[in-house]
């Protein structure tokens, strides 16, 4: 249930509200949105009566939430959530794109990546320290000494990194070094990393499950801002079909659907959905047509030898080249993108 206040609502009134939800035995959530405040419930096992709220002073309505998600859902929060990591909104006009390796292979690789990326303006570095492989005889990720690396390359550049936890037991060093913590496909229904990370005080990028539907995506969600942290951007990265020529089938349908039922951001991540090099382009200009709040793409200097997905990882050159097709779109779509400055403006359109 959602109880939206009056305009005119004063403080007092907010609070006899949620001491009486506390009362009930349930959890008030305070939503403030554009025109007025909202309480939302969460913690009820079957519908609670209106009649509990309706007649209290400052309560202009009890509307009963008929989704599954609460916290993540729009009938909660009609406005879309824009995060902000260090001043940057992920999930405004602003189209958020988020590139680098695989996995970090080694210091000079990161670092020139950082360098590369900075150079076109973009703010976000993806790298993994900790892989999770489906052999276990591939290469797992340089783990802490790739955090290492991670960090330097912020101090260096100034981007800000986006790294997966894949353990709990990592989290605390691994949101030590990330701006924002990445859950993984396979990750996305471990519900104890979960709510670890909805108490880790970073912003959460939460992958798409390889077979798992939208609404166990936005459930995966709601344990995440259930924890008490709503900073949370939603990865569409392909998902399982009968389909063997692509890697995965990238699930475009997803980005309206998801936009319409809940606020959080929406990041496409090319790479996995196709998982071949030059789909990726095609695929990214795809995601943005159709709405999504920006792209996490694989970028390599020399995919051949790249030590995870160098078959899905396009060159920086070629990054460049869609970055310009990128700006052109996001015009048609009253977006726009993260360049720094019209002097790399220039230089990326020129190329
Ligand atoms: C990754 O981003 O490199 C990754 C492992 O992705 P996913 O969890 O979507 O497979
Ligand atoms: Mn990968």
């Amino acid at each position: 249930m959602l109880i939206a206040m009056k305009t005119t609502a004063t403080r007092e009134q907010i609070e006899a509200v949620k001491e009486k939800i506390f009362s009930l035995g349930y959890t008030p959530h305070v939503i403030g949105g554009a025109q007025r405040i909202a309480i939302g419930i969460t913690g009820n096992q079957g519908k609670i009566d209106p009649s509990h709220f309706i007649s209290m002073g400052g309560v202009a309505e009890a509307i009963s939430v008929s989704k599954p998600f609460k916290l993540v859902g729009r009938e909660f929060k009609p406005d879309d959530t824009e995060i902000s990591v260090n001043g940057n909104l992920i999930g405004g006009r602003e189209l958020t794109i988020i590139a680098g390796p695989c996995s970090v292979e080694n210091r000079e690789q990161i670092i020139e990546m950082a360098d590369i990326l900075t150079s076109l303006g973009i703010k976000y570095l993806r790298g993994g320290a900790f892989k999770p492989r489906t052999s276990p005889y591939s290469f797992q990720g340089l783990k802490e000494e790739g955090l290492v690396y991670l960090e330097e390359a912020r101090s260096k550049t100034g981007i800000h990194i986006i790294t997966e936890v894949r353990s709990e037991e990592t989290l605390p060093i691994v949101a030590e070094v990330a701006d924002i913590i990445q859950i993984g496909a396979r990750n996305m229904q471990n519900f104890a990393l979960l709510e670890a990370v909805g108490g880790a005080g970073k912003p959460v990028l939460l992958k798409r499950g390889n077979s798992a539907t939208i609404e166990e995506l936005l459930m995966a969600a709601e344990y995440i801002a259930h924890q008490g942290n709503p900073h949370i951007i939603l990865c569409e990265r392909g998902i399982r079909t009968f389909e063997t020529y692509t890697r995965n089938t990238l699930d475009l349908n997803a980005i309206p659907v998801i936009k319409k039922l809940s606020h959080l951001p929406v990041i496409v991540d090319p790479s996995h959905g196709i998982g071949i090099w030059d789909g990726v382009p095609p695929m990214s200009m795809a995601a943005i047509a159709a709405g999504a709040d920006g792209l996490m793409i694989e970028v390599h200097s020399n995919p051949e030898s790249a030590l995870s997905d160098g078959y899905q990882s396009i060159k920086p050159e070629r990054l460049k080249n869609l970055l310009k097709k990128i700006g052109l779109l996001a015009d048609i779509m009253n977006r726009s993108v993260n360049l720094q400055t019209n002097e790399v403006n220039e230089k990326i359109y020129t190329t």
